[in-house]
């Protein structure tokens, strides 16, 4: 038995031996600006909802990063696995991570300034009230048929993607899809002519039906909201809604609702995206920040099933599709004492079974979990 253990730790070495990912240096990330109107002051309906988001939107931000880029952070590097398809240590996922990553980064850059006009992104939570061409007292006002005109940013809006005509929380104008004729194709008053413009909607700050909540912080999440909701408790915070929609800004409207409207959101559809329509999905993207936030108290139930694996197994499995969230021991070091734990009253089967587990290094890795149980 010692000798497989040595067996096993050597082939989890030879993993570390691999590329890596890692942080881009400052002077190479495409540094962005953002301008936050006083609405998101004055019209947050929750009171500091959106400081809220905004705050932990960056703070997840340097998480990602820090946590993709560590040698050991196995627990993470398993939830980029099974939300971006991703492996961390491959090299042939290198380039995609890079990709993927930029934006975090992106983000975590992204400096606020006081000038609408020279903002890369601009951010209102005026929850688009509208008014009429004669009267136009109001960011949005109505023109006629189903189309709308962002006076403030020079774009023409469809009705149908605005705070009052879909029942969404917020919405990314992409600025160079909008910037139309109407203002002869200039880019209008000397305001950058990629601009993006995020609405955060009424209903995305306000407040919600317990148990969930605009605000985060930690500590939030206990054993029964982790059980009933696991991550999808995040997706109705403020930071949740914030990054979502700083990703389709962040990235030009590269990123998107894939494959659709109806199977874009949330964690089950995001758990079984493939690779390709995952690192263009907002939601996801939105997801790998949750994790980052609710770590290093929760993480999604960790494991791995390949075929054949023994039903309590598999049953970890489904728990993980549905986003349930564990307390891990230590994030950070694989151990084997799930499987160890269970060698004594060992039969044949069970000494079969640990073999296998114990011949696929990923597999040991997935058994960094002390029992599922809450750490005092
Ligand atoms: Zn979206």
């Amino acid at each position: 038995m010692y000798s497989l253990r040595v067996f096993v730790t050597i082939a989890l070495l030879s993993c570390h031996v691999a590329a890596w990912w890692s942080p881009t240096i400052d002077e190479e990330i495409d540094k962005k600006t953002v301008y936050i109107d006083a609405s998101c002051e004055t019209k947050d309906y929750e009171g500091g909802a959106f400081a809220n988001g905004w705050f932990h939107a960056l703070g997840s931000s340097h998480e990602v990063i820090e946590r993709v880029a560590s040698h050991n952070d196995h627990d993470y590097h398993a939830v980029v696995k099974r939300i971006m398809k991703r492996v961390v240590s491959d090299e042939d996922d290198e380039t995609q991570l890079d990709e993927i990553m930029k934006y975090f980064e992106q983000l975590s850059v992204l400096s606020i300034i006081d000038s609408l006009k020279d903002a890369d992104i601009r951010i209102f939570c005026d929850d688009d009230a509208v008014s009429t061409k004669e009267n136009p007292n109001t960011r949005m006002v109505f023109v006629g048929n189903d189309r709308l005109e962002d006076r403030y940013n020079f774009m023409a809006i469809n009705i149908r993607d605005s705070c009052r005509y879909v029942s969404a929380d917020a919405f990314t104008v992409i600025g160079h899809y909008r910037i139309q004729t109407l203002w002869n194709g200039q880019t209008a008053h000397g305001q950058k002519s990629e601009r993006m413009v995020i609405s955060i909607c009424k209903r995305g700050l306000q407040p919600m039906q317990p148990p969930f909540n605009r605000y985060w912080q930690g500590g939030m999440m206990t054993q029964q909201l982790a059980n009933d909701y696991g991550i999808n408790w995040m997706q109705n915070t403020a930071a949740h809604i914030i990054v979502h929609e700083l990703m389709h800004a962040l990235s030009d409207g590269q990123i998107f609702d894939l494959p659709n409207a109806a199977a874009a959101y949330g964690w089950r559809n995001v758990e079984n995206m493939d690779q390709m329509h995952a690192e263009e999905n907002a939601d996801s993207y939105a997801f790998m920040a949750d994790a980052a936030l609710l770590a290093p108290d929760w993480t999604i139930t960790r494991l791995w099933a390949p075929p054949g694996c023994p039903p309590n197994v598999v049953e970890r499995e489904t728990s993980a599709k549905f986003g349930q969230l564990a307390h891990y021991a230590d994030r950070s070091r694989p151990t084997k004492r799930m499987v160890l734990r269970s060698t004594g009253n060992e039969t044949e089967q069970s000494i079969r079974v640990r073999s296998f587990l114990e011949a696929d290094p990923r597999f040991i890795m997935a058994m960094d979990e002390d029992s599922g149980i809450s750490r005092p």
